[in-house]
């Protein structure tokens, strides 16, 4: 991997035009940087904002060679980027992450165990390719959850079992694909930690943030997370020895789940994170500048939290009724920032965009947070 210096203003290019890159653009652009966004969709919230869109599939060789030619390194918002796009284009110019660490992120049964052979717990679980591997009733891992090993997102491709019986029932509603069997644990919190990692090895990381998720998907987001120094500081060294046992370089997302003074590997992400949101508003540097940082070899910015930060995802139910959500309520709040995606069709569950509180005091953070959610009519 090359990792000389990209000066400002080269053309970037970006993997996926969700809101992740859209962010990505923003950032990029500050920094003086034009960027080139691959995405299928004629619509999309990054390309809209590129200077280049190309609306094209993730494997389309001519589209690829034109962003090899064109942009002076690369970068991905999106797991599912087959790693065979990632290689090709690293051939000819400058890719962050790597297409393995990627690769590793892509697929549930390459994760956990690249997690566990790295030395870092996990919940316990089973691999399932066939209905032969799925336990019987009297085992261990019941109640589970049946996840399917590739595409699952925002709790899509899961379903929590009970026995064997609505096992083999779930297995055939994902049509038999590969699955992990997890077992169901009791969490007493959900945290996760966003790092940056450079060429060099140097790693910064954001505060260790709390997570609510509702119905699978993230809800809300709470920098800094409310559990004991102990876990925030666990949570931040496990990050860290998997961004080096991956020897990653870029934005890397790592979920935990805290059960009493455990702190189990959820999954990683590579790429900023939805939990990672705060650090727009919160933080001096945020996590969108370290991605553009650490792909164009500058050194990285400070990770500091200069205010207590609650982000709130806003999710298409809330336009159900069809009617645009009352956005002058959020102005209306002084320290309530309001981050749009531009998507043009709100549905069900999908991320329209997010609200993030900054505070000087957690509590009032939270119940601003609380008024500003109801106001907006998001998830009641
Ligand atoms: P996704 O790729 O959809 O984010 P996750 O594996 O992170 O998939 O699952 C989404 C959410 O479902 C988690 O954040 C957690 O709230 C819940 N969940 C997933 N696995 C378990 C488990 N083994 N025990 C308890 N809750 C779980
Ligand atoms: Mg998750």
């Amino acid at each position: 991997m090359k990792s000389e210096l990209v000066a400002a203003p080269a053309m970037l290019g970006m993997l996926g035009g969700g809101q992740l890159g859209r962010f990505f653009v923003i950032a990029a652009h500050e920094m003086g940087y034009q960027v080139t966004v691959l995405d299928p969709s004629k619509d999309s919230p990054a390309g809209k904002i590129a200077d280049v869109h190309l609306c094209a599939a993730y494997d389309d060789a001519t589209a690829l060679a034109e962003m090899a030619k064109t942009c002076a390194a690369i970068t991905t918002e999106f797991e599912n980027v087959p790693a065979e796009t990632l290689e090709t284009l690293a051939e000819k110019t400058t890719v962050k992450p790597a297409a393995a660490s990627v690769a590793v992120a892509q697929h549930r049964v390459l994760e956990k165990n690249f997690i566990k052979e790295a030395g870092l717990p996990v919940a316990p679980f089973a691999v399932v390719k066939s209905e032969s591997d799925l336990p019987a009733d009297d085992s261990d891992l019941y109640p589970a959850i049946l996840k399917v090993a590739r595409f699952g997102y925002d709790g899509k491709g899961q379903a929590r079992v009970k026995n064997k019986a609505e096992a083999l029932a779930a297995f055939a509603d994902f049509k038999q694909s590969e699955c992990v069997l997890e077992k169901m644990m009791s969490l007493d919190l959900e945290v996760s930690v966003v790092l940056v990692r450079d060429a060099q090895g140097e790693v910064m990381s954001f505060p260790t943030v709390e997570n609510q998720h509702l119905n699978g998907i993230l809800d809300i987001s709470i920098a800094p997370a409310r559990c004991s120094d102990i876990v925030k500081a666990r949570a931040q060294g496990l990050a860290k020895k998997l961004a080096e046992a991956l020897d990653y370089v870029g934005v890397l997302a790592v979920e935990f789940f805290v059960v009493g003074q455990d702190i189990l590997v959820n999954e990683i992400a590579p790429r900023p994170h939805n939990s990672g949101h705060y650090t727009i508003d919160g933080c001096v540097t945020n996590q969108f500048e370290q991605q553009v940082r650490a792909l164009v070899g500058l050194p990285l910015g400070s990770t500091d939290l200069h205010s207590k930060s609650v982000m709130v995802n806003i999710l298409g139910d809330s336009w159900l009724d069809g009617a645009e959500p009352a956005w002058q309520k959020a102005f209306a709040h002084a320290n309530v920032k309001l981050h749009l995606y531009g998507k043009p069709e709100a549905r069900k569950g999908r991320k329209m965009g997010h609200f993030t509180v900054i505070d000087k005091d957690q509590k009032a953070a939270l119940n601003t947070a609380l008024i500003t959610r109801g106001e907006l009519n998001i998830g009641l």
